[in-house]
Formats: structure tokens, C-alpha cells, sequence
């Protein structure tokens, strides 16, 4: 409802053209490898002409919580913080979601469950970003590629059985870290994996995203198209799109684009969410 209310206030922008102005996933400076303060961020939308942002600023879970040195209660506080003040400063001109992108929330439950509850969150994207606490760019080398690439779908699988969240990330994130070797195509146990995933995202009510940052880096969005119109075909309705922009720049990057791809591939609506509650839009 809230975001209906707020379309209205920004007719002028989305009757132009068949173009989706929102970005559901994008890292400030608050994220510990984001580039650009939060208040660029929203100030690169606004002059983009976008008219929702949300912030997934980055939560990484670990199983040794030893290693986990950074992303605590302060860390969401400063958050919540810088969130607020760009929230009332760019009030009629954005509207900003509150959200987080939880890395494999699924190896520590019981602080994602902490997390989760405790922060009014509007959207919580679930991506698996690491392995046995090791981050997916330094696994994935030339001969450990195929181990790594299934053993990452076994844990999205897992991720997505037992945990609570809005939308998947950027599924098959391996595809940015194969660099020239982008011919590989998914091994038979890899497909049955992702098969596995969309069912159990579909059968759970979860959606999944789709990433332009795959457009940026590798020329394709993560997942590629076919594996959201096969959620589609299973049933699932809840897609959403964002950019991964980790600098103002990259804001609302490819959305054009991925728009036509969506309509292209019989997809005419995408999911918005505002305190966790899912709503639909045409595009
Ligand atoms: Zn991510
Ligand atoms: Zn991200």
C-alpha cells in the first residue's frame, strides 16, 4: 500500500516509457567494501530519476564466529543511523528501503535469527557469498572450479530449506569469479542443484532476485534469464531486481536492459517489498 501511495507521488517518472526506475540491492560505505557514503548513494538515484532505493547493506555469518570481526550490534546501529538521516533528508524526493543481505545465514542460525528480529527491515536478500568461511573469489581457481561451484549450490540448497528471507541473491555467483571461462556450462549435478533450489524457493513463497551486476562484469545477469523463467514456470512470482552497486555510479545499473530481457521472456511484473510485505508492479 505504502508503495502504491508512493508511486503516485512519482507518476512523471514511471509512465515514462516501459523502464523500471527501483534498485533492491545496493552497498554504501556502511558495508565493509562498499565505495561511496550513503548519502551519494541516494543522491546518484535521485538524479538518475529512481524513485525506491534499498539499502542490503552487508551482513556476513560465519561458522568459527571467531573469524567474524566485523559485523556485530554496532555495526547495525551505525546502519540504522545513516539510514535514518538519509531517510529524512531525501524524504518526497526517494523513498529507501530498509534492508540486508545476509551472507549464509544458514551456518549461524541462531544470530540471523537475532538479526532478523531485531531491525525493522522492509526486505532481506539471502545470498551465499563463502564456504567453510572462505570467501567464493578465492576458491574458485581454474582446477578447484567444478568442486566448488556444486558445493556452493549444496549450500544455496540448504540456505534456502531452512532459512528466513525475502529473496534469494544473485544465484550462481561462481559465474563472476570464472572470468574467460565463462563457456563452462553446469555440470548435471549442478543443474539438478538448481533445480532443487527454485523448487524449494517456489514451495517455500520465497523469490528469487535477479543481479545486473552480472551485466557489468560478465555480460549476463546472475542468474541468467532462463533460470528465472524456469522459477516462473514452477510457479514463483516474486522477482525482484537489483544492481550490487558497491559505488554511486553503478546505481540502477542496466535496468533498461533487464527490463526488456524480463519482458522478452514473458515476465511483465516484479515484486516490491515494504516491512517484509511483498507487492507486485508492472513493468
Ligand atoms: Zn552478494
Ligand atoms: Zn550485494
Amino acid at each position: 500500500m505504502q508503495g502504491r501511495l508512493m508511486l503516485s507521488a512519482f507518476s512523471f517518472i514511471t509512465e515514462r516509457e516501459d523502464t523500471m526506475w527501483i534498485d533492491y540491492h545496493v552497498h554504501s560505505r556502511i558495508s565493509p567494501d562498499g565505495k561511496s557514503s550513503m548519502e551519494k548513494m541516494c543522491e546518484s538515484a535521485a538524479k538518475k530519476g529512481i524513485e525506491e532505493l534499498v539499502f542490503t547493506e552487508h551482513y556476513e555469518f560465519y561458522k568459527d564466529k571467531k573469524k567474524n570481526i566485523f559485523f556485530n550490534e554496532n555495526y547495525m546501529e551505525g546502519y540504522i543511523r545513516e539510514f535514518e538521516k538519509c531517510k529524512s533528508q531525501f524524504q518526497g524526493i526517494l523513498h529507501l528501503g530498509l534492508g540486508l543481505e545476509m551472507g549464509q545465514p544458514h551456518v549461524d542460525p541462531e544470530n540471523a535469527e537475532k538479526i532478523r528480529e531485531r531491525f525493522p527491515f522492509d526486505y532481506l536478500l539471502a545470498s551465499v557469498h563463502k564456504i567453510e568461511d572462505i570467501d567464493m573469489k578465492y576458491l574458485c581457481g581454474e582446477k578447484t572450479r567444478e568442486r566448488y561451484e556444486e558445493k556452493y549450490c549444496q549450500e544455496v540448497l540448504k540456505m534456502c530449506q531452512t532459512c528466513e528471507f525475502d529473496c534469494l541473491g544473485h544465484l550462481n555467483l561462481y559465474k563472476r569469479y570464472r572470468k574467460q571461462q565463462q563457456n563452462f556450462s553446469e555440470t548435471n549435478q549442478q543443474k539438478k542443484l538448481i533445480e532443487k533450489i527454485l523448487k524449494t524457493l517456489v514451495r517455500r513463497g520465497k523469490g528469487i532476485e535477479i543481479n545486473t551486476s552480472g551485466l557489468r562484469q560478465i555480460r549476463e545477469p546472475l542468474p541468467e534469464i532462463g533460470i528465472v523463467m524456469r522459477y516462473k514456470e514452477l510457479g514463483g512470482l516474486k522477482i525482484t531486481v537489483g544492481s550490487d552497486a558497491h559505488k554511486e555510479a553503478e546505481v540502477g545499473y542496466g535496468f533498461e536492459k533487464i527490463c526488456k530481457m524480463l519482458n522478452k521472456a514473458g515476465i511483465y511484473q516484479i515484486a516490491r517489498f515494504s516491512g517484509r510485505e511483498c507487492f507486485f508492479e508492472s513493468i
